[in-house]
């Protein structure tokens, strides 16, 4: 999977070497670029934001300087040939180690995916994106999904980091002061796929860690990056027997500390018993944390059992609850 990140804060994204997602990046399951979106800049200030229209208060982001970044990555992507198109990308991990110290300053295009060789030196002002118009054809595999953090987009959940982990190009476009000058989105809208997106409710300072955020959701889903392939699976939200239900508490040795003992269950190797027990604590603590998640549970997906916790829990699922 290839990742374009473009932020005006390209050190912000340290955090990818380390970790699963750093190993994912040494082993080529992912491939990170971060570029300097000032990099697209023609004036000496380097000035990426001007005042609203309409007045009020704080800046937005200029759409040129955006149009010729996310062209040039576009450009660049298909020159290296389409992640969709073709073998897995061992690309070359993004400027700078922050090991030695040196921030990832990114130059825009840092190196072919095909052939490994960075490209260093200044944007790339070529080709820009044809423009076709956008059907989902196999030029679209030849496009990025394009996401944009802001808080006023749709939630990101388990559901779309999964969706987003099988996608072959994504393109984050962090914004920072107001945001980015809407028709950014309505441009690339109108060819490829672009997905605002929220990680909550409430307003960070810029997108870059709520890039952080999806990178590291979507990351972990991707083949061979967490140690055991069926964690995943039994993740809070996680599609499935999880969908709307967080996961209940979790143990390990010694079987007693500081007097706390884990329940007894979990220690009888009976793995039918363990199996209804953590469903109990999941709908327990779902019904405790998460009402609004638990009443939109799947009365379908329910067992005897789970109805019979519920109605201890005074807890009913379906339409009734959600209108209260
Ligand atoms: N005035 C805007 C907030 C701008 S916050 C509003 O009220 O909607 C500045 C930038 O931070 C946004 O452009 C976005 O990139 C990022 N951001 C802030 N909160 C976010 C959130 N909850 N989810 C995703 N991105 C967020």
């Amino acid at each position: 999977m290839r990742l374009d990140i473009v932020s005006i804060f390209p050190e912000y994204f340290s955090p990818l070497d380390v970790s699963l997602i750093g190993k994912a990046r040494e082993r080529g399951t992912l491939d990170v670029r971060v570029h300097q979106l000032r990099d697209w800049t023609h004036d000496v200030h380097k000035t990426v934001d001007d005042t609203p229209y309409g007045g009020g208060p704080g800046m937005v982001m200029k759409p040129e300087v955006w149009g010729e970044a996310i062209d040039a990555i576009i450009a660049d992507g298909r020159a290296a040939g389409s992640p969709a198109a073709d073998s897995p990308i061992t690309g070359s991990p993004i400027t700078g180690s922050p090991a030695t110290g040196s921030p990832i300053t990114g130059s825009p295009i840092t190196g072919s995916p095909a052939t490994g060789s960075p490209i260093t030196g200044s944007p790339i002002t070529g080709s820009p994106a044809t423009g076709s118009p956008f059907a989902g054809g196999p030029e679209a595999s030849a496009t990025p999904r394009i996401i944009v953090p802001t808080p006023s987009g749709r939630p990101f959940t388990q559901e779309i980091a999964q969706e987003l982990a099988a996608e072959p190009w994504l393109l984050f476009a962090c914004g920072r002061y107001e945001g980015i000058d809407s028709r950014v989105m309505r441009e690339y809208g109108a060819r490829m796929r672009v997905d605002e997106l929220s990680i909550g409710d409430y307003v960070l300072a810029g997108g870059e860690v709520a890039v952080l955020v999806m990178v590291e959701a979507i990351g972990r889903l991707l083949p061979g990056v967490l140690g055991n392939v069926h964690s995943a699976v039994d993740d809070s939200f996680a599609p499935g027997a999880m969908r709307n239900l967080l996961e209940g508490p979790v143990y390990t040795k010694p079987p007693v500390w500081r007097g706390h003992e884990v329940p007894e269950v979990l220690l009888s190797g009976h793995h039918g018993k363990i199996a209804r027990w953590r469903r109990d604590e999941a709908l327990r603590r779902t019904v405790a944390n998460r009402p609004e998640l638990a009443a939109a549970i799947d009365p379908e997906t329910l067992d005897k059992h789970d109805r019979k916790l519920l109605d201890e829990l005074a807890f009913r699922v379906g339409p009734e609850d959600m209108a209260n």
